[in-house]
């Protein structure tokens, strides 16, 4: 398998791969960079069909964190980890305690969080051989996990995209979430508090009946979610919602939702201009989480200090949309040269301890 010329390579500072017979772990880390700070992001347990998957996976996942850690503000670096394997089947605390190792074996470079197939409790588990593992704040309400603070930034990112494109507030606007789990469930209930009517589509039969039921969401099937007849569509399940296949079905002229890596290719981001389609960008709208296990690195998060820091995110992503109308350039591009000006600039590097972002 190619690296240096993999499509998703981009520069990556460091990959790391480790195979342990003895307790089934598989798994890669990445770090895509670290000037702004410690690279931190999340490790993610799936089944991935093949070892390509997973090393795509983690290069885009981890440059994504460079991206959104910079226009979040935040002094943080860009990196993610993988575990390849059914969580379901094959999570055992062995095999946690051994990504605790391999975490260990980096030597700070990579800080690991709660991911999708992992939770705060496997968090602990890590924590038990590294210190270099975040999201395990003992907090009364939420524990570590970001997924209520990413939907209060996606929720504030939505609205901010209505206002652009259609102008007023959130009141009977129509929202379509792909995706009804963690961060679905959360962002629904601020939607529905705003006034919106909100439809959803899950593969999980109980998420999808936990939503009808606590907040009036409207379930869809599952094939009609994507090009569903609202205003909004909100993809917050997997990545690549948006694709060659499903993008000329789409009816909504706003998209923006907590996935990440929502456009299948660059290229994406234009065709959805092109369309008119406002696209609030993934890594921009769902930075909440990110910002919430910064503060809980830095050892002071507070409701207010978190709140205060995710509500820029509508104002990020006001300015973002504005600059792609004056230049007619795609949402994703204006972001990501943001971004880049950001990271990019020569800063002197220094080096950082997990623990003092
Ligand atoms: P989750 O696993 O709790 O929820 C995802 C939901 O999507 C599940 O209910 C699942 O059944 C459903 N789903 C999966 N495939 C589907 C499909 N094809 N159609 C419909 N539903 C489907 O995950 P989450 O924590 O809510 O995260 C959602 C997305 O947001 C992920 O892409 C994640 O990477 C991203 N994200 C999450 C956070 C966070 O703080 N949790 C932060 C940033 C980004």
């Amino acid at each position: 398998m190619d690296i240096f010329s993999h499509p998703d390579f981009d520069q990556h500072e460091l990959l790391a791969f480790r195979d342990d017979p003895s307790t089934g772990l598989k798994a890669i880390i990445a770090v895509h960079n670290s000037t702004l700070g410690p690279a931190t992001g999340g490790c993610r347990m799936f089944p991935y069909v093949n070892d390509k998957d997973a090393l795509s996976d983690v290069l885009r996942l981890s440059r994504g964190m460079t991206y959104k850690s910079a226009l979040a503000g935040i002094a943080l670096g860009g990196g993610k980890s993988v575990i390849i394997g059914n969580p379901q089947q094959l999570k055992t605390r062995e095999l946690m305690l051994a990504m605790g190792d391999f975490i260990e074996s980096q030597n700070g470079n990579y800080t690991s969080a709660e991911d999708s197939g992992t939770s705060v409790s496997d968090m602990a588990i890590i924590a038990e051989r590294t210190a270099h593992v975040t999201g395990l704040s003992d907090d009364p309400e939420h524990g570590g996990d970001p997924s209520p603070t990413t939907a209060y930034g996606v929720y504030k990112g939505i609205a901010a995209a209505v206002d652009f494109q259609l102008g007023g507030d959130l009141k009977g606007v129509r929202v379509a979430l792909q995706g009804i789990g963690s961060v679905g469930y959360y962002l629904a209930k601020h939607l529905r508090e705003a006034g919106a009517v909100v439809f959803a589509a899950d593969v999980n039969r109980r998420n999808i009946d936990r939503a009808v039921a606590d907040l009036g969401v409207v379930e869809l099937a599952l094939d009609k979610v994507l090009n569903a007849d609202v205003d909004v569509l909100a993809p917050c399940a997997m990545g690549g919602a948006i694709n060659d296949n499903t993008i000329n079905n789409i009816k909504a002229t706003v998209v923006a939702g907590a996935a990440n890596n929502q456009l299948a290719t660059v290229a994406m981001g234009d065709a959805l201009l092109a369309k008119e389609i406002l696209y609030a960008p993934d890594y921009v709208i769902n930075a909440g989480g990110i910002i919430d296990v910064f503060y809980q690195q830095k050892g002071n998060r507070s409701a207010e200090v978190v709140k205060t820091h995710v509500d820029k995110i509508g104002d990020t992503l006001t300015s973002i949309f504005q600059r792609s109308k004056e230049e007619s350039s795609a949402t994703s591009t204006i972001a990501d040269v943001i971004a880049e000006e950001i990271f990019k600039k020569p800063v002197s590097k220094v080096k950082h301890s997990s623990r003092a972002a």
